[in-house]
């Protein structure tokens, strides 16, 4: 038996509808932004593995840092004891962050990043003797899949069974250009009426809902206000770390800095999964106390994995490299020459673009008729030997940042190709 068979005879795939799901591809090796299948066909990565990989896969310096690490030591329990991997990545993180950033708390993924984000803003006005329940969030935001994160997350069909266990969260509208003003009044509203512990946010991008892009002025606006009526910011550049929009954080674009932020994804390269949520002196101060009842009970088994710390390490290396900047910086140009040329066309809405991560949206002929020429468009993007996988009508790139100019262009002529067809479908 093939792999996918015997993978389709055990496995339950995430986001997958495995009733009526093609069997999936069997992936056998990756080098830089080429995935090779099994049957020998390659695929040019042009989504990250999910938002991910910034410097190729399989990279050998990565590689062969876990690979010491491995070698070393594996894993310790992070309560009582610390490891130089830990210790030195937070170091180097929290020099390159906004300059508020002081302290590093470990998890293991996007969502318990959040998860953590949330409980510590929380406790924080527990911890002070000022109890604040409200969390304000972004209409159409994700933030993960656990609890917490579903909660603070869009009421969308995705989370529609456990809405009645999810705590209330006050939502604003998304600060699109032209409808600044409207989120403004809707946040001032919320925090004059009082209670509000917290505001959290995909900075200048909502990935999941679209890649739906907002200046980082509005977004200053906001967190003024959050400043005037002391409610904390947690900035979740879970997805918009790691050089994606331009900038090493897209929080660099920003005179405010937030009180939290949190960070997975391209933490590790895309190697490993591990988690992190950073906070100011301001808050982990609230967290000193005599009082056992102030501290925060809060851990993973895995925290502040030494594998996935030493990934994390190498994978700074490599960012901060300037070969790495220049690639960034060719990768943000080829895109706006791209989006200047594909706006043109008949059934293209409207293009957006921040930094490497550029979405084209395609004219939407009503839903039911999207949901099916998503599933085209996916399938003839495989033909043409690239991953892209449309969000509906909305098809993004946000590649490795190794991918060569050739393989760009691929990817650009796949997308040519998908106006062809939407144009086709009408
Ligand atoms: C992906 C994502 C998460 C969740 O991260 P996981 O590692 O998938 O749990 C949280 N926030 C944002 C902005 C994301 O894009």
């Amino acid at each position: 038996m093939d792999l996918a068979q015997r993978d389709h005879n055990v496995i339950w795939h995430p986001y997958t509808q495995m009733k009526t799901a093609a069997l999936p591809i069997p992936i056998v090796r990756g080098e830089g932004a080429l995935l090779f299948a099994e049957d020998g066909t390659t695929y040019i990565d042009a989504v990250a593995s999910w938002w991910v990989n910034l410097h190729g896969h399989a990279h050998p310096h990565i590689a062969q840092r876990v690979a010491e690490q491995l070698n070393t030591l594996e894993h310790v329990i992070f309560a009582g004891f610390t490891h130089p991997a830990a210790v030195e990545l937070a170091e180097r993180l929290i020099q390159i962050l906004p300059q508020n950033q002081k302290r590093a708390f470990y998890s293991d993924n996007g969502s318990t990043a959040v998860e953590v984000a949330i409980k510590m803003a929380i406790q924080y006005w527990n911890n002070v003797g000022e109890p604040k329940r409200k969390i304000i969030a972004l209409r159409d935001s994700y933030h993960g899949d656990t609890f917490g994160a579903m909660a603070v997350s869009s009421r969308s069909t995705f989370t529609a069974p456990f809405w009645s266990y999810l705590f209330d969260v006050k939502f604003i509208d998304v600060p699109v250009p032209g409808e600044e003003e409207e989120s403004i009044k809707q946040l001032e509203a919320i925090a004059i009426a009082g209670g509000a512990a917290a505001f959290i946010f995909e900075p200048l991008v909502l990935g999941t809902a679209g890649m739906v892009m907002y200046t980082p002025e509005v977004l200053d606006r906001l967190m003024g206000i959050c400043q005037k009526y002391n409610i904390l910011t947690i900035a979740d550049e879970v997805m918009t770390g790691f050089g994606r929009t331009g900038r090493t954080f897209a929080s660099h674009y920003l005179q405010h800095q937030p009180d939290i932020m949190c960070f997975s994804k391209g933490l590790t390269g895309g190697t490993m999964a591990l988690g992190l949520t950073t906070c100011s002196n301001q808050m982990y101060e609230a967290f000193l106390h005599h009082d056992k009842s102030k501290t925060f009970f809060h851990g993973h088994s895995y925290t502040g994995n030494p594998i996935a710390c030493a990934a994390g390490l190498a994978s700074l290396d490599l960012l901060l490299k300037e070969e790495t900047q220049q690639s960034i910086n060719r990768i943000v140009e080829q895109h706006t020459q791209f989006a200047e040329k594909v706006k043109q066309l008949q059934y293209v809405k409207e293009t957006r673009q921040q930094g490497t991560i550029l979405a084209v949206e395609f004219e939407a002929g009503g839903t039911s008729y999207f949901s099916n020429l998503r599933d085209t468009l996916y399938n003839f993007a495989l033909q043409q030997g690239v991953l892209l996988r449309p969000l509906g009508n909305i098809i993004y790139i946000i590649p490795p940042y190794c991918i060569t100019n050739e393989q760009l262009q691929q990817v650009y002529q796949t997308i040519l190709g998908m106006h062809g067809l939407v144009e086709e479908a009408q």
